[in-house]
């Protein structure tokens, strides 16, 4: 396939391979932030040709996962209510709340729509003036400005019937916040390709200096992995912290500077909970004052909410490259794709249903 098999060459990755046993001398640990990239490693087995020296942890980088309990919580509130149509990707629709999730809701009697882009809710505001259209605006920095897109457009049609309910997370700040932990054995990382592409690298240098550690902005494909894994493991060898860019293709330092605006003209930084690690300061776009008509959480009364977590689950741990998923006594047992108890197992970029799909169709258990 044009554009996608030069990325899976086997004589390439081979070489590769060779190249990180060539240079790695001692055990190193490294996490991919995304969990786009944890799939790539785990469905194209590259876990299990690195050598036994480096360790591959998985990051909180799936915008379901962490996505707070309580604004799911609060989706879930708004979605029940009569006058609302309320429009969701599909991903979200089974992540558990405290008590249910929104196909609970859909299934009784909830106007619940999945979208496919975010500007078909806008078009949904436009057909139904006598609706409340509620826009469930998850992700990282990658979907932000598509987003943002979406209150600028209602903005100008003047739908005062759409809303967004947004749940935008950064990574930088999380990133700082992991190497920050008493327990943290992280030495070296991948970068989320897509993020840096939209947001640049500036952020990270900072990063690299202050903590020692190399930062490496990667691409999604399996030759993108093995390659910005020879970059951290050369880096950790030879005793350098910097960012390196393996995703060359995409990325510019100061990242796409048209879809920076978008989102600092609709959005702020702000303090925000991530679901399994709990708050982390400036870690969050919430929408500015300015746009306060088109704020889920302000048009609807659903500000006191008290989630419960499963306390089986330890998808925070698994969030934070503490554990690995099969480390839960739940994981493939109480816990599967079709029954999840955390958002880990739930969506396609989870760490949980990444071990559960490719671990377990290796070992002949699905
Ligand atoms: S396997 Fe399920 S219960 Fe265990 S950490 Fe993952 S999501 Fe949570």
């Amino acid at each position: 396939m044009k554009y996608l098999d030069e990325y899976r060459t086997p004589w390439i990755a081979r070489h590769i391979l060779t190249e990180i046993n060539n240079n790695v001398t001692r055990p190193w640990v490294i996490m991919e932030v995304c969990g786009g990239q944890t799939h790539a490693i785990l469905k194209h087995g590259i876990d299990q040709l690195l050598p036994n020296k480096i360790e591959l942890v998985h990051g909180p980088g799936c915008p379901v996962c962490v996505t707070p309990l309580e604004l799911l919580d609060k989706a879930i509130a708004i979605a029940a209510r009569p006058e609302v149509t309320f429009c969701s990707y599909g991903d979200m629709l089974r992540v558990p709340g405290s008590d249910h999730d929104l196909f609970k809701v859909k299934s009784t009697g909830g106007d619940l729509r999945i979208i496919y882009s975010p500007l078909e809710a806008v078009k949904i505001a436009r057909e139904h003036p006598d609706r409340q259209v509620v826009f469930f605006a998850v992700g990282f920095e990658t979907t932000a400005p598509g987003n943002g897109m979406t209150i600028l457009q209602a903005e100008k049609e003047g739908l005062h019937n759409f809303s967004v309910l947004s749940s935008h997370v950064l990574v930088p700040p999380a990133i700082r916040a992991l190497l920050s932990l008493p327990d943290n054995r992280v030495q070296g990382y991948l970068a989320p390709g897509h993020v840096c592409t939209v947001m640049g690298w500036q952020d990270y240098e900072a990063i690299a200096r202050r903590f020692k550690v190399p930062i490496v902005p990667t691409g999604f494909e399996p030759m993108d992995i093995l390659e910005g894994i020879l970059m951290v493991v050369k880096q950790l060898e030879q005793g350098r912290y910097e960012v390196q860019n393996q995703y060359r293709r995409s990325v510019k330092r100061e990242g796409n500077i048209p879809a920076q605006e978008i989102i600092n003209t609709v959005f702020e930084v702000a303090d925000r909970n991530w679901r399994g690690i709990g708050p982390i300061p400036a870690s969050g776009l919430r929408i500015r004052q300015k746009f306060a008509d088109f704020d889920a959480e302000r048009k609807f009364p659903v500000s006191s909410i008290y989630p419960r977590e499963p306390e089986i689950c330890i998808s925070g741990q698994v969030l934070q490259g503490l554990k690995k998923p099969k480390e839960c006594t739940a994981f493939g047992k109480e816990c599967t794709p079709e029954h999840p108890l955390g958002a880990t197992m739930v969506s396609n970029e989870g760490a949980c249903a990444a071990y559960y799909k490719y671990n377990m169709a290796r070992v002949g258990r699905i």
